[in-house]
């Protein structure tokens, strides 16, 4: 169990009966280049014989996947076909499921979102009243896509780790009580009839980065997510690394304040304990700079106390910007010991709480990162926000479904129902 996508061009197989791995070999270097490909670029590309490539081609062709996108040829010779992905080929719905607000997309084959949706996560602990609500809001997106269901290759769903993925659960997500061990996966499938894939919210946002996020979605990097918890999205040599059991990347208890607020792990000043924004959240009101006028502990309530709060520090709130800036300290800790312990060129910053903490913790964490890094003397490390924006979970989920049905190694490595 690990990344489905590959760092080059696979190289396919002129046996008999390779028919469906080569088309996805063709498929998969068709996406990844940027203007599309020649049979004769392909050939030289995946290493099949101009025939093999003829073939599959005329068999994508027919199914619509792929259009012939115009001729190009310079020099001698007769000018080339160029071969594109067909955008309205195949679709994928993608929803994230996050504490706050749910958010829904329907992408085309190219990765383009042509149509979205978002609502509140309902409160409460009732998970069955969710998935329904979930089922509706996905059957309304779908029909205002005007996208023919024909064409909707399955449901992808992104939800906060850890998760189980042989049973298709989500385990003891923050800020989701009752939703410890239920069937998600299964329970959407039959609620909406698509088949489902489920991965972590952190991952699917580096699926997303490297499908959509253009430069920064490419080489070995990590996508800070910085949500209701704060995870990481690990992508090496343009892999998506999941780890054994798809929960890479759970970096809640990496200490970064020894004097720092006590974890229900039992250490002090971890991730999870000091830098999470419900806990900012909560040291804002604690010190009166925010008034303390939530309702509730839900994801919405606390999404929009720190949103008050971020407010407050772009206005020059001193007590809201010491805790924001103290947070991106904190926060920059924890990154360079995953960036020193990978080795990344780049770090990636999103999710749902990104935008509003962005301009400053671009100010800030580059220069911390630098401080800390093992490596500083033989190459600097990036620090930029999403190519992707605010939809990255969601986008990334429905990637994971064309990925799965597009990528060349076809390997069961998501949950599928
Ligand atoms: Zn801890």
């Amino acid at each position: 169990m690990s990344e489905i996508r590959q760092p080059s061009p696979r190289r396919g197989t002129n046996l008999p009966k390779m028919g469906d791995f080569n088309l996805t070999v063709i498929l998969d270097a068709i996406r990844r280049s940027s203007g599309g490909l020649s049979r004769v670029e392909l050939a030289q590309i995946v290493g099949l014989s101009p025939q093999t490539i003829s073939n599959i081609s005329r068999r994508l062709l027919d199914q619509h996947l792929i259009v012939e996108a115009g001729k190009e040829g310079s020099g001698p010779g007769k000018p080339r076909t160029i071969l594109r992905l067909n955008p309205s080929g195949m679709y994928a719905i993608g929803v994230h499921l996050d504490p706050a607000v749910t958010t829904f997309v329907v992408l085309d084959l190219v990765g383009a979102v042509v149509q979205h949706s978002s609502i509140n996560t309902p409160g409460g602990n009732d998970p069955s009243a969710v998935i329904s609500t979930m089922a509706t809001e996905i059957g309304q997106l779908v029909s205002d896509s005007g996208v023919d269901r024909g064409k909707i290759a399955g449901l992808g769903l992104a939800v906060p780790g850890p998760i189980d993925l042989d049973n298709g659960t989500v385990v003891d997500p923050p800020l989701l009580p009752g939703w410890d061990r239920v069937e998600l996966r299964n329970a959407l499938a039959e609620a909406t009839g698509y088949s489902v894939l489920v991965d972590k919210d952190v991952t699917s946002a580096a699926v997303a980065e490297t499908w959509a996020g253009g430069p920064s979605g490419a080489g070995s990097f990590i996508f800070m997510y910085m949500g209701t918890g704060i995870g990481c999205g690990i992508v090496l040599n343009d892999e998506v690394i999941r780890g054994t059991s798809g929960n890479a990347g759970e970096i809640g208890h990496i200490v970064v304040d020894p004097d720092g607020p006590a974890c229900d792990c039992g250490l002090r000043g971890c991730v999870k304990s000091s830098c999470i924004p419900q806990v900012l959240v909560a040291e804002a009101e604690a010190a009166g700079i925010l008034d303390g006028s939530r309702t509730d502990n839900s994801g919405a309530e606390v999404q929009k106390s720190f949103s008050r709060l971020c407010d407050l520090a772009d206005e020059g709130d001193a007590g809201a910007m010491g805790i924001i800036d103290k947070s991106a300290v904190l926060v920059a800790r924890a990154v360079s010991v995953v960036t020193n312990t990978l080795d990344v060129e780049r770090v990636v910053f999103g999710g749902p709480f990104w935008t509003r903490m962005s301009q400053r913790y671009l100010e800030k964490v580059p220069a911390l990162l630098e401080a800390n890094s093992a490596a500083r003397l033989i190459h600097s490390i990036e620090v930029v926000g999403t190519g992707v924006g605010e939809d990255v979970g969601a986008i990334g989920a429905a990637c994971l479904v064309l990925e799965h049905t597009l990528a060349p190694r076809a390997q069961r490595l998501l949950l599928e129902s």
